[in-house]
């Protein structure tokens, strides 16, 4: 087993492990957020004929050449199409039809003149323009034709390709499979938040923060409860996980006398590709896969910041990856430092910082507490600026990129335009 990689060298191992799942079929109308797991290619022609953009007459301009509101041209209305309908017969020169819009054009027309560029007669309709050609007509297959390829496999599907898809016909659809992930806690001083904490004891809160991050990206999770701090318990609880996708426990694989973590999953059969990575918060974790069911399995830090960053750096990607995304990664801007920071060369430091817009410009300023037990450091971030490993010293006002934790920072109180 390596130890102490870097980020990238961790996040490569996992990916390397990591494959997409399975497609499973589901009702279009719910299918919004998902992977599609197939390519659509259109059996339909959409609209399936020419038909009328407005309210109007179906005419042929060679009736019109010279209709204005000064000299209008009169013509009888020979017959009427409403949505859905078919035109008596095709239209001849002399004549126009009454037509409503999404009306399929009668053969022979070639324009479309609004109601409102028409006056009522005795006679029939006076047009009082001399349309253009094919004026408010939309053409058959103008917004897709039999064939054409309308959305590739591996798009996210949002709300307008649920409307294409409808439109097409596809009323169920494949998509890749949700991820389970089977969460534990781990320790002898966790409580349940519905018990009384005795001194000593602390409410056990990673299993709340981490479901919720699978669920965010649409991962499935699945509680184990807490283990103390003994193998048969640690070991009891995560078998009930081997059924999962995916095992995400947090606490106990540090060097402690009661981290029994990484030796139970020995036990079970896990093949530990690797223990501990250079980056702050989170140096202690270990990854592996279970070699009789390939379950993946992340043994997080148990500090609530630290099980939380390293879920971000490398649980979230991987269940992205099996959820067949492309996008891996949360976004990243440039920022600029309001406060000099400095660390120790070695390790990657995931700084927890608020941004700012100012006249255009992001601003990142570290939270004031970045101990990795200070959970609400995180409430107060945005984001979470990258330290570089090497890297001793940042200036105020230099720039450094900033992962985005929660793109609700983009949302405006504002309209903004
Ligand atoms: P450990 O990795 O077991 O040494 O735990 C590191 C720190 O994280 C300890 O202070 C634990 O009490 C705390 N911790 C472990 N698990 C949890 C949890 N589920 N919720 C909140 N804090 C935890
Ligand atoms: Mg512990």
């Amino acid at each position: 087993m390596r130890e102490g990689l870097t980020v990238e060298e961790a996040q490569a191992t996992i990916l390397g492990a990591t494959r997409p799942l399975g497609a499973e079929t589901l009702s279009t109308a719910i299918a919004a957020g998902r992977v599609l797991a197939e390519s659509i290619d259109s059996s339909r022609r959409q609209p399936p004929n020419d038909c009328s953009a407005m309210d109007g007459y179906a005419v042929l301009r060679v009736d019109l050449e010279n209709a204005s509101a000064q000299s209008p041209v009169c013509l009888p209305v020979v017959f009427e199409i409403a949505a859905g309908r078919h035109g008596e017969r095709p239209l001849v020169s002399g004549e126009a039809a009454r037509i409503f819009t999404g009306a399929r054009l009668p053969d022979g027309a070639d324009a479309v003149v609004r109601q409102e560029d028409t006056r009522p007669s005795k006679a029939g309709v006076e047009i009082l323009v001399a349309p253009r050609p094919r004026e408010h007509i939309r053409d058959a297959g103008e917004d897709f034709d039999i064939g054409d390829r309308l959305i590739e496999a591996g798009t996210v599907l949002g709300a307008a390709h649920l409307g294409v898809l409808a439109s097409v016909g596809r009323s169920v659809v494949a998509v890749t499979q949700r991820p389970t992930v089977a969460i534990l806690s781990g320790g002898d001083e966790l409580v349940e938040p519905d018990r009384a904490a005795d001194s000593g004891q602390i409410v056990s809160s990673n299993s709340y923060t981490l479901a919720a991050q699978c669920r965010e990206i649409g991962a499935d999770p699945i509680y184990l409860g807490i283990a103390e701090d003994r193998p048969e318990a640690i070991e009891a609880r995560l078998r009930a996980g081997l059924r999962a996708d995916v095992i995400v426990s947090s606490a106990g694989v540090s060097v402690g006398d009661h981290d029994h973590v990484r030796a139970v999953l020995e036990e079970l059969g896990c093949k530990l590709e690797f223990w501990g990575v250079q980056m702050k918060p989170g140096f202690p974790m270990v990854f592996g896969v279970i070699e009789s069911t390939g379950t993946l399995v992340f043994g997080l830090p148990g500090n609530p910041v630290s099980a939380s960053v390293t879920f971000e750096q490398f649980v979230r990607p991987a269940l992205r990856k099996m959820l067949g995304h492309r996008a891996l990664f949360r976004p990243v801007v440039r920022a600029r430092l309001t406060k000099a920071m400095t660390k120790k060369a070695g390790r990657m430091h995931f700084v927890r910082v608020a941004l700012e817009r100012r006249a255009g410009l992001l601003y990142a300023t570290p939270t004031a507490n970045q101990s990795s037990g200070v959970l609400t450091s995180l409430i107060r971030g945005d984001g979470l600026a990258v330290f570089a490993a090497e890297q001793e010293e940042l200036a105020a006002d230099s720039e450094i990129d900033v992962q985005i934790l929660e793109t609700t920072f983009f949302d405006q109180t504002e309209r903004g335009f």
